[in-house]
């Protein structure tokens, strides 16, 4: 159902690399949508001394390629855009941007809402939102909305000096915390798999599971982003946020009904359980590794512009996590995640156990394997269902056939993107896919012990550019008897 929402949005950041390739094309399939329409502006500011004009034409061409974008739309569309030229730190900036708030809101009917969006570097977070609340940006006749990117602190201690910096302006239920994994479509349909269908509700858990993979392979480097990277590694840009959420949504109890705070509570339940490691078992479950090549698009990670010659920055990690929960005591989730690996690609694969009672054993199949179902996140998006049968021919032999379904291409490509979902949750006030102050506190201070282990090693593993990580990673599975789901190809 579309239904217009009325705001001024005011984007920090707004001349970065963010706004240009994901806020504005998000933003304007939005008002294609009618989702934004007569009823809203956008402020825009940066440091830069730009005209309104000059940035109406970077929202022109930050368009180009999106679907719908003609002259006449992008023009109207880029008209309710306004350039704030800004300083954080300058108190007197925000007053500025207080009384320009409200001349939009005034000029374009906005309902006293106001959406703030922070699109720049972590560390200008916390001073952002004290000065919206000092110099009283925060308007009282409509909502008060941040939407905040991550990085969401780089540990424990830093998450929770920000949390507390922007609830000195904002309360959790007005906080909308970025993690773009939750706007992706395969992963808002983790819920539908798992509680839609009878077929695997009773036997999700730890009688019938017998492990969970999730792979998040990039294939790119680190390209122009070392400046961050190196300062985060693969632990903190990916394990803390993207997969600690998809455990959540693979392992959470049915919540009692789709509401936000419902949804919230059973991924807390998750994440809250994880189990505790001391350092020595972050060592022995969790590798690192770093990429190297001798190609000039893939260079060992330590030549690439920006990185340190003695990085001991992880490009890889792989690990081994349980949870204390009752339903999943014992089944362990595998994940890795790393940069130059064979292909881009997200998979989740839930590995049955195999049937207790194998009646086949004695026409020749001894070891009858588990089904498996693998949730393909991107690019590919949907599933495949690995089933035992009997092979074709007179024998009774069982052998394995994947059932496989793939969104097209076009049906994807058709589908909004994610943070096309997430900008309209924030506008229509569904916290559902963001993410909650518990869930960071449980999975930093769990991210830390792992970051504390590798701190106290010099021990950094290599892994050849193009390959799946280093050979520790297999080493890893090996040692309790099981090995990487992954499906290599691009269009099983
Ligand atoms: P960027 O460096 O491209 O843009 C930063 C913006 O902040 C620019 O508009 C710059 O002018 C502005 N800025 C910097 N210092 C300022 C100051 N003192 N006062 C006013 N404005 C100032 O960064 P980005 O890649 O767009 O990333 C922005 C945020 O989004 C970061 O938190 C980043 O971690 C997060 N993020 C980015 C991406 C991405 O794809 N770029 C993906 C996920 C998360």
């Amino acid at each position: 159902m579309t239904q217009e929402q009325a705001s001024v949005i005011t984007i920090f950041g707004g001349s970065g690399d963010l706004a240009r390739r994901k806020l504005y094309p998000a933003l304007f399939q939005l008002y294609r949508h009618g989702i934004l329409h007569d009823h809203f502006a956008v402020i825009g500011t940066a440091r830069r001394p730009w005209t309104n004009e000059y940035y109406r034409d970077v929202i022109a061409t930050s368009l180009e390629g999106e679907a719908g974008a003609v002259s006449d739309s992008v023009h109207a569309f880029a008209s309710h855009f306004y350039y704030q030229s800004h300083d954080v730190t300058d108190a007197d900036h925000y007053v500025t941007l207080r009384k320009l708030s409200a001349q939009l809101d005034d000029k374009y009917s906005a309902g006293g809402n106001r959406l703030f969006y922070m699109a720049m570097a972590p560390q200008f977070f916390g001073i952002i939102a004290s000065h919206i609340r000092s110099e009283q940006l925060l308007s009282a006749s409509g909502y008060n909305r941040l939407v905040i990117e991550k990085p969401f602190g780089h540990d424990f201690d830093s998450a929770k000096e920000l949390n507390d910096s922007i609830n000195s302006a904002f309360d959790e239920d007005q906080i909308y915390r970025i993690d773009h994994y939750l706007g992706k479509e395969m992963v808002q349909s983790l819920m539908a798999i798992r509680f839609g269908n009878p077929v695997f509700k009773p036997i999700w858990n730890r009688d019938y599971v017998d492990n969970v993979q999730i792979t998040l392979a990039e294939a790119v480097g680190v390209e122009e982003r070392a400046g961050y990277y190196e300062t985060a590694g693969a632990l903190r840009d990916m394990v803390q946020n993207h997969i600690m959420q998809l455990i959540a949504y693979v392992a959470m109890p049915e919540p009692e009904s789709l509401t936000p705070a419902a949804v919230h509570q059973a991924k807390r339940s998750i994440l809250e359980s994880l189990k505790p490691l001391t350092t020595a078992q972050a060592a022995d479950n969790f590798v690192r590794g770093q990429y190297v090549g001798d190609t000039p698009d893939q260079r060992d990670y330590v030549q690439e512009d920006g990185v340190a010659a003695d990085s001991k920055t992880e490009t890889f990690v792989a690990g081994r996590i349980e949870l204390t929960d009752s339903a999943w005591t014992g089944v362990p989730f595998y994940v890795r995640t790393g940069k130059h690996m064979t292909r881009k690609s997200t998979q989740i694969t839930v590995n049955f156990k195999p049937t207790e009672h194998n009646i086949f054993a004695p026409v020749g199949c001894p070891d009858l394997s588990g089904n498996s179902l693998t949730i393909f996140v991107e690019p590919e998006e949907g599933y495949r269902l690995v089933v035992n049968s009997k092979q074709l021919g007179q024998d009774y032999h069982v052998g394995q056939f994947p059932l496989n379904f793939r969104h097209t291409a076009n049906e994807i490509a058709n589908a909004p993107e994610a943070y096309e979902h997430l900008i309209q949750d924030a506008l229509a006030g569904n916290q559902t896919n963001f993410t909650r102050w518990h869930e960071l506190k449980a999975t930093w201070q769990y991210v830390d012990k792992i970051r504390e282990a590798w701190d106290a090693s010099p021990d950094m593993p290599t892994y050849e550019s193009g390959s799946m990580g280093p050979s520790a990673s297999d080493d890893l599975l090996a040692k309790y008897g099981d090995s990487w789901s992954w499906d290599g190809s691009a269009n099983d």
